[in-house]
């Protein structure tokens, strides 16, 4: 338990956290809030495992409040709304991604860009208004203001549409702001993970044509044959990416290990984006020249704002773009998290909650 505020919060949860930087998960008893007028109330069915997750248990970024209960690309089903409640019932197919606050007044916020509000709290590790820790999806329910949830479209399968809430929101927020959704543009996706595939499949929607740079040669039968790229360049192969120099319009960098960007200036034509969304635990080194050479454009993503996670979740479903998903039990969690640190997973764990975690008397 983590201060006198959660002891006295009425609802039971039960969860894994991670204990310590070992980032080892195991099963651990919390409470949550109970349902505000404001609040929706769930029981949680799917939850993805971000590559972020991985990061936050072992404290890669230095920001972790141990105990630590990951777990951003939620969904379930709503059990209980509090009376001011507008937009959802009981019933009804959520999902929650990254954030469950913020401040709701700033220049952010009335852009509809709660991501990059001063004030944004994050939906687990963070310190939430009572002074609790806020605990994420890896747990059997969650109580959440109805701002940050948004609905799950009857055709997509919940476990399919749990990574969308992060991953998916994380490709689709810069494809669209940097320009990079329009026909006839090329696109490549750097590193084919969890957003990497994603990136693929919205890229593809949108009409671009789309390259995989990958470290992984394993990985381009089915990158081009399943996911629909058109291309597939091998980073590692001098020959390959030289034949690709001065050719993408737009790169999206989904890596989430420090690697060299200046291949990457290197692919792009004259005015093309780079835009950076991993996260390495170590700063990347930017060399000047290729990036002034052709007036190149270096960027940065953050998720997405609650308006426009709901626009992405309705265009997934309108193309039936789903992750694909590799679903895991709950006691599964700490051999999938080594198996995502060596990137052997295509391309998403997602824990099956709903079915396998058990309750700790
Ligand atoms: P993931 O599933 O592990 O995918 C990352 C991919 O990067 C791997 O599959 C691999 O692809 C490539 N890669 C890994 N190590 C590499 C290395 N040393 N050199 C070159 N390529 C390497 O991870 P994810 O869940 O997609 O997350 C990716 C990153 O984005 C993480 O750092 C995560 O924290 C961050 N993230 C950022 C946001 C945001 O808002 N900006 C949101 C979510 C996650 P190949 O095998 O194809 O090379
Ligand atoms: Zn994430
Ligand atoms: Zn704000």
């Amino acid at each position: 338990m983590t201060g006198l505020s959660e002891e006295v919060r009425p609802n039971k949860a039960f969860g894994w956290a991670a204990i310590d930087t070992s980032g080892v998960l195991s099963p651990f008893k919390f409470s949550t809030r109970g349902t505000g007028e404001k609040d929706v109330a769930f029981k949680v069915l799917y939850c993805g495992i971000c590559h972020s997750d991985l990061h936050m248990i072992k404290n890669d970024w230095g920001t972790s409040i141990y105990p630590l209960v990951p777990g951003h690309e939620v969904v379930g089903e709503v059990t209980e709304v509090g009376s001011k409640v507008q937009k959802l019932k009981v019933g009804d197919r959520v999902g929650v991604g990254c954030m469950v606050g913020s401040c709701h007044s700033c220049d952010n916020c009335t852009n509809n860009l709660e991501n990059y509000c001063p004030e944004m709290i994050f939906t687990y590790g963070a310190k939430y208004y009572d002074g609790t820790v806020t605990y994420g999806g890896y747990s059997n329910t969650m109580v959440v203001d109805e701002h940050f949830v948004v609905g799950i479209p009857e055709n997509l399968p919940l476990d399919a549409a749990a990574p969308l809430l992060c991953a998916g929101i994380t490709v689709y927020s810069p494809l669209r702001f940097y320009g990079l959704d329009k026909p006839g543009l090329h696109v490549g996706v750097v590193g084919l993970g969890g957003l990497g595939h994603l990136a693929v499949k919205f890229a593809k929607a949108m009409g671009t044509k789309v390259t995989v740079i990958s470290t992984s040669p394993s990985k381009q039968k089915e990158a081009l044959e399943n996911l629909g790229a058109d291309s597939f360049l091998v980073s590692r192969e001098q020959d390959q990416l030289r034949a690709a120099i001065g050719t993408f319009d737009g790169i999206v960098d989904t890596v989430s290990a420090q690697h060299p960007l200046l291949p990457l200036l290197g692919l792009l034509k004259s005015h093309g984006k780079l835009v950076v969304l991993g996260i390495p635990e170590k700063p990347l080194e930017l060399p000047a020249f290729p990036l002034i050479q052709g007036r190149k454009l270096l960027g940065g993503s953050m998720i997405g704002g609650m308006k426009e996670t709901q626009e992405m979740i309705d265009f997934a479903a309108e193309h039936g773009i789903k992750a694909d998903t590799e679903v895991i039990a709950m006691d599964y969690v700490n051999a999938a998290m080594d198996r995502l640190l060596k990137g052997d997973v295509k391309y998403r764990f997602v824990i099956d909650i709903g079915n396998t975690l058990k309750s700790i008397s």
